[in-house]
């Protein structure tokens, strides 16, 4: 099973877990797909339901090593439901950052040719551990 397959079905399977919710695709590996479903089902909980459009998903990627996931939320939300939602989202960043974006076991920081990537020793690829970006 290819990568991409792994992927899409994993993501098809979130997708359809959220839906009216998880609206656009995930632009990282499949390692962080279980610290999305975690986020997702949050952003469920804080939704009613019929006011899906109330969280606007508009990116899901991964840069500069860390995950990173763009929305946007009505202004009519509680604003429990709103912290709720960036509370989580602080988690879900902080996560990634300590997680192996292809396995999802711990990883690190590393640096490969000039790209930052979080990765375990297995998928390192010859990635020298750095600091996180935060801390140089
Ligand atoms: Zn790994």
């Amino acid at each position: 099973m290819t990568v991409e397959t792994e992927h899409s079905r994993k993501y098809d399977a979130i997708r359809a877990e959220f839906p009216g919710v998880v609206t656009k695709g995930f632009e990282c590996d499949v390692g962080w797909l279980p610290i999305l479903r975690e986020f997702f089902s949050v952003v469920r909980r804080m939704i009613p339901a019929g006011r899906e459009r109330d969280f606007v998903l508009l990116q899901v990627k991964e840069k500069l090593a860390g995950l990173r996931i763009y929305f946007r939320l009505a202004d009519s939300l509680p604003d429990a439901a709103k912290a709720a939602i960036y509370d989580d989202y602080s988690v879900a960043e902080a996560r990634a950052a300590v997680t192996c974006e292809v396995c999802g076991q711990p990883g690190v920081f590393r640096s490969q040719n000039g790209w930052l990537l979080t990765r375990c020793e297995d998928h390192a690829e010859g990635g020298i551990p750095v600091p996180p970006p935060e801390a140089t």
